[in-house]
């Protein structure tokens, strides 16, 4: 089904992610992981429909997503979506699965990937339910790392931020690879959930599932 809903406020989270929080409409119903399709509700744009996933939990009175932009591709819908301001309409369509909670274990994200685990991690964290639970997130940079206030606050010292691409990084600068995988799990029966750009996750899933753990998996960016 399709609805249109107006945006509520659009702010910026980091240089290039933008949160925006947009009227929910009655009993309109979503799980923490899932995601829906937006359009920008203009008629040049209201037939190209991107996938996003909710970071609001079901019982907040909004509907939130965290959008990473890229002004790079002006004929893409994020850049459209960043001139947006409250009161600009988008087509929200029914949510579905993405990525599902099935137990504690390790969340592993690159870039945008963090979305699915941001609705998760709050959700957990809403019911006390956050232990037993380690995020590895992965960026490029430091000021690319997405909430990364609101992720050291619920998870302390279980959010491992690594930076790939900056050598004065002031976060561990190793990369999630075997070694880095073998040194920093304790537990690879626990639940693996990775979700990121596509290289980033065909790799850790090759190598989890060498060493004998199997992942949930999403992948965002090509
Ligand atoms: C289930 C799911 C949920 C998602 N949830 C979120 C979310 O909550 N937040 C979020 O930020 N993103 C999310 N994404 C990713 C998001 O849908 C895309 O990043 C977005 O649709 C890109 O739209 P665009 O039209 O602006 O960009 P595009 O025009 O498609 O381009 C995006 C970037 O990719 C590059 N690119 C495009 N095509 C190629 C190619 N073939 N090879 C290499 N590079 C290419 C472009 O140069 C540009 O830099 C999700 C994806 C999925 C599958």
């Amino acid at each position: 089904m399709e609805t249109i809903v107006n945006i509520i406020s659009a702010q910026y989270v980091t240089h290039n992610v933008k949160q925006f929080r947009l009227q929910k409409p009655a009993g309109f119903t979503f799980t923490p992981g899932q995601a829906t399709e937006l359009s920008v509700n203009h008629p040049d744009w209201k037939d190209k429909k991107n996938p996003f996933t909710f970071t609001s939990l079901a019982h907040d009175p909004y509907l939130e997503f965290t959008i990473k932009i890229y002004p790079d591709s002006p004929e893409g819908v994020t850049n459209q979506l960043s001139k947006l301001v409250p009161g600009d309409e988008l087509i929200l369509r029914d949510a579905w699965g993405a990525i599902e909670y099935k137990g504690p274990g390790y969340f592993i994200a690159g870039g945008a990937g963090i979305t699915p685990f941001i609705a998760i991690l709050r959700d957990l964290n809403n019911q006390r339910k956050l232990a037993g639970n380690k995020l590895f997130f992965s960026n490029k940079t430091d000021k690319d790392i997405i909430l990364a206030d609101e992720l050291k606050s619920m998870l302390g010292p279980d959010a491992v931020f690594l930076i790939s691409g900056q050598k004065d990084s002031i976060h561990d600068t190793r990369r999630i690879d075997e070694a880095f995988l073998k040194a920093e799990v304790s537990d690879f029966t626990k639940h693996f959930y990775v979700c990121g750009p596509d290289a980033m996750v065909e790799e850790i899933n090759g190598i989890l599932s060498g060493l004998g753990a199997d992942a949930d998996s999403v992948v965002f960016e090509k």
